[in-house]
């Protein structure tokens, strides 16, 4: 995608297209921020400014380079990311990228490493990309794309470049949706509100069907009552059929007692992800214990990690929702 049609992040566009234009660009950067905000995009956009043979500074995004490098079919544009079924990125992967380092680029123009996401680079695999990023070959670029550098080596961090991409402001994703996706102004702006702002995640949404879904899902929860054993079953099983729904629902269930947290703590509706369901969040705020919510919240992060880790799906849900249930007012 050309850099013209990215929405926001225009300081950090600009910093790239400054080091472009200077033919100034460093061998290796870090593109950090939370996930959804459009930065392994940037760094394709980046990919692809460099090699398109049409455009100064940027890319046409339509020439027969361009989409190559969109379909990671360009063979000076690699992308490094877990092996299937693998949580990490491992030293025989790094190995395999600096033998092809070595090579001239295809195109004379520069060879470029998209390593996404870079923060599960095992420790070996940072040890080894260390020895490219203290002798990088002349045209190497890299680019570490990660949502935290909580496990990155300070000597890594110490060698890259770093820009910082943060969220848009829930206001531009809104207008962005109601623009690019045709959705009333409304929804579009329940959906900014609800994604906090991840123009990505909203994108990939059909806000009408995700919406519905939401409220369902918030209205079953939330009526859960302590002894009812079957809805529990039921709630759960359902949940369990799709990881990615229990995920997805988990995250409601997160994002609903959040709003009533903020409800309660502030008792104003400023903040507030489901700007759709305020009359709901504030009867809620009312006879919620603060304690309640607090330990579901507690919780939410514990089930995230289990069902993520594929453990028996049914039984974690089921526990999670039966402490959900004794803790709804009853
Ligand atoms: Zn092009």
């Amino acid at each position: 995608m050309p850099f013209a049609e990215i929405e926001g992040h225009q300081k950090q566009l600009e910093a790239l297209i400054r080091s472009l234009e200077g033919n100034r660009l460093h061998h290796a950067y870090l593109f950090l921020g939370p996930d959804g905000v459009g930065k392994r995009k940037i760094a394709f956009s980046l990919a692809a400014a460099i090699h398109c043979p049409f455009r100064d500074r940027d890319s046409c995004g339509q020439c027969e380079t361009c989409l190559s490098v969109r379909d990671g079919n360009h063979p000076d544009v690699r992308t490094i990311g877990p092996e299937t079924g693998k949580r990490e990125i491992t030293i025989r992967q790094m190995r395999d990228l600096q033998r092809q380092l070595e090579f001239r680029s295809f195109s004379g123009k520069k060879k470029i490493a998209i390593i996404d996401p870079a923060n599960i680079m095992n420790y070996h695999a940072q040890n080894s990309l260390l020895k490219t990023l203290e002798d990088p070959p002349g045209d190497a670029l890299l680019i570490l794309v990660a949502n935290s550098t909580a496990s990155l080596l300070t000597t890594v961090l110490s060698r890259c470049s770093r820009l910082c991409f943060t969220y848009i402001s829930v206001g531009k994703v809104a207008e962005v949706l109601e623009r690019r996706s045709g959705v009333t102004p409304e929804k579009a702006r329940i959906l900014a509100a609800l994604t906090g702002g991840s123009l990505g995640e909203a994108m990939n949404c059909d806000a009408t069907e995700l919406l519905d879904q939401r409220k369902r899902w918030i209205e079953r929860f939330s009526s859960l009552s302590l002894g009812d054993h079957r809805g529990v079953m039921a709630l759960a099983e359902e949940m369990a059929g799709d990881r990615e729904l229990s995920l997805q629902v988990v995250q409601w269930i997160e994002g609903w007692y959040r709003d009533i947290l903020i409800h309660q703590m502030t008792g104003s509706e400023y903040e507030i992800r489901n700007i759709d369901m305020v009359e709901s969040i504030r009867e809620a705020a009312s006879v919620h214990p603060l304690d309640h919510i607090l330990s579901v919240l507690s919780l939410v992060g514990r089930v995230k990690r289990e069902l993520q880790r594929n453990y028996n799906r049914r039984m974690i849900l089921e526990d999670f929702l039966i402490n959900v249930a004794t803790r709804n007012p009853q």
